[in-house]
């Protein structure tokens, strides 16, 4: 089996020409993140992939977990493990150092992240929920809480999990039904979560719960719904542990993927209530569990853009050594990797997982100006663009790597579909990463009510006219890039008109916005995609120019991506916005009966 060894390359022109770094850099808050830092941080980070995680992904899947007593086990090796990356101090290389942490940038911890799923994504879920837990707590609970949690899941010596979803509750938590009883200053929560990522383990002393439920009382609906912190372990005064709380794994699902990862229903006060603490204000839990939402959704978009790297990875090292079939102009056998159908394949997980990486850190980047830039009316101009960027970089990007493992299979032929090869493990993984954190036609809904109707389009509005801006240095560039040039205007074209027709279109037709949604969400992504591999393909020409020491072959190969990706990926634009210009009528246009 080939092993994992993290694209270090391709990640650092990421960060330096696509995600701007230099802004991030620049800003105050990270004056002690010198270039030696980050530079030691990816390679550290890129060793602890290849080393640690990668080598326990196939054991994590074929061992699984289980529900044994009253506690979840996972493969000893994940707890081992988890050990060595807490004493590295990975969990908190984001957290402000006032929690203990390294104060790093978001823009880099995303470029760890995107390692640590490409090298183990059941394992990299387990610190990411606790990172969320985290945020949501920092940024809405009390004092007591802050110095409860806070350094604990910044260490990793706690983890955090995420329990909203119910059985009648998924998509629609507005019908959350978990109840939560004052019982002097905390509550007494009563109920059952299903679906709970990492509900419950023994790799650290406690778990904590952030569990949306309802108060007494409470409006019906979202407007009354409540954010609670509930420790697996109560707490004595001293914040040390205590007593189990009355809560329980009832059982780990059997699933596609993500073996590793316990897939708990969890059981809350079945014997009397569960203790938990108010985060925030009464009936507004939802609001401060999208601080933790939005953290991970832009990590579901890196999981799957980490996992569609590796299974190209696994793919290109087979492609070379299989041989099979003949060429024009070759002797004897050849490898596949000749067959213009096989590059056709590699090159599109390539352009994908390039573009979804470009998106992903270009996003955590707007986060750090947003959160630590100085000029109050550019941070804004940031959030508003990450708002937009959030439900893209989760659902396109976990669209694109459904595409590039399922293709990572086909390129496999045969031996995609059995096990040993390893390939069909990232395609089984990979595919929660489209339902899970608000399915893809959740994200896309999101996309077109909250992001582009809300603001009568000007967020996305300023976003086109920022990629246009690239229009001017491509032309410049010579006549290489004249078919990136046009194909990317095109693409722009597109999104102009979709826009248009859904800010005029929606008053008239209730449904348009709905049938629109996830073409729109496609188109959008898919542009961004060009606009990125088009500014790649103009710093590599630039960098090439220059001369001197620069990587001539890896410059090159990014001009072909950028124009591979005109060719083959942007003319996909034009079908998506044809498909959402035919508006809700043939949709809508069955009864129930008639599917
Ligand atoms: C492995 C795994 C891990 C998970 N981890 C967690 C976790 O840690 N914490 C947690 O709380 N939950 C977790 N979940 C739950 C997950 O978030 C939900 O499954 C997801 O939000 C979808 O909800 P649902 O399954 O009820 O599907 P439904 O909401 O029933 O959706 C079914 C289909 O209908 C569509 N749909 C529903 N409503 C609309 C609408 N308004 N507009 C358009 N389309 C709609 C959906 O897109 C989907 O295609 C996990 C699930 C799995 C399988």
């Amino acid at each position: 089996m080939s092993e994992y060894v993290a694209p270090l390359q391709q990640i650092r022109f990421t960060l330096e020409h696509l995600a701007e770094y230099a802004d991030v850099a620049a800003l105050a808050d990270f004056a002690h993140v010198t270039p030696d830092i980050v530079a030691a941080v990816l390679e550290e980070a890129a060793r602890f992939a290849s080393a640690e995680l990668a080598p326990i992904n196939a054991l994590g899947d074929r061992v699984g977990v289980a529900v044994v007593g009253d506690e979840v086990q996972v493969p000893k090796e994940f707890a081992a493990v988890y050990g060595r990356f807490r004493e590295g101090g990975w969990p908190s290389i984001a957290s402000s150092p006032e929690i203990g942490g390294q104060g790093l940038p978001k823009t880099v911890a995303v470029a760890c992240e995107e390692m640590w799923n490409s090298a183990n994504m059941a394992f990299a879920l387990c610190p990411e929920l606790s990172q969320g837990a985290l945020l949501a707590i920092d940024r809405h609970g009390d004092e007591l809480l802050r110095r409860t949690y806070l350094e604990k899941l910044a260490s990793g010596e706690w983890t955090g999990t995420m329990c909203l979803t119910e059985p009648q509750a998924g998509s629609d938590l507005a019908a959350i039904t978990t109840r939560a009883v004052p019982k002097g200053a905390e509550f007494l929560l009563t109920g059952r979560k299903i679906f709970i990522t990492w509900g419950d383990h023994a790799m650290t002393d406690n778990i904590v719960h952030l569990v949306l439920a309802r108060l007494p009382d409470a409006p019906q609906g979202t407007k009354g719904i409540s954010l609670f912190a509930v420790p697996k372990f109560r707490l004595r005064a001293d914040g040390s542990r205590g007593e189990r709380n009355d809560v329980q794994p009832v059982s780990v699902e059997h699933k596609l993927g993500i073996h590793a990862s316990p897939t708990c229903v969890m059981a809350f006060g079945d014997h009397g209530g569960a203790e938990g603490h108010l985060i925030g204000q009464p009936n507004e839990g939802l609001a401060a569990m999208f601080t933790m939402m939005n953290y991970m959704r832009l990590g579901v978009g890196v999981q799957g853009m980490g996992v569609a790297e590796r299974s190209y990875q696994r793919c290109v090292t087979f492609a070379r050594e299989r041989l099979q079939g003949k060429a024009p102009g070759e002797r004897g056998r050849v490898a596949i990797i000749r067959h213009p159908d096989v590059r056709r394949m590699l090159l599109i997980m390539r352009t994908l997982t390039q573009a979804s990486r470009a998106l992903c850190y270009y996003a955590a980047a707007c986060l750090d100006r947003a959160a630590h830039g100085t000029d109050a009316s550019v941070a804004e101009v940031m959030q508003a663009r990450a708002d937009l960027l959030t439900p893209v970089a989760k659902a396109w990007c976990t669209e694109s790597a459904q595409e590039s493992t399922s293709l990572g299979i086909q390129i496999h032929g045969g031996m995609g579909y059995v096990e040993e090869t390893g390939v069909a493990q990232y395609f089984r993984d990979v595919r929660i990463a489209s339902i899970y954190e608000g399915t893809n036609g959740i994200q896309a809904g999101d996309l077109i009510g909250r992001k582009v109707l809300r603001d009568g389009g000007a967020t996305v509005a300023a976003l086109v006219s920022e990629m246009r801006s690239v229009d001017a240095p491509l032309a410049n560039a010579g006549d290489v890039f004249s078919g990136v040039r046009a194909a990317l205007s095109r693409g722009l074209d597109e999104v102009v008109q979709a826009s248009t027709f859904v800010l005029t279109g929606e008053k008239r037709d209730p449904d348009l916005a709905g049938a629109s949604a996830m073409n729109y969400l496609m188109l959008l992504g898919t542009v961004i995609g060009g606009w990125q591999l088009a500014r790649g393909a103009l710093a590599a020409n630039a960098a090439l120019e220059a001369g001197g020491s620069v990587d001539k072959a890896f410059m090159q190969t990014q001009l072909v991506l950028a124009r591979f990706y005109a060719e083959h990926i942007l003319p996909r634009a034009g079908a998506y916005g044809a498909a959402l210009r035919a508006g809700s009528a043939s949709l809508m246009a069955l009864t129930p009966e008639q599917f």
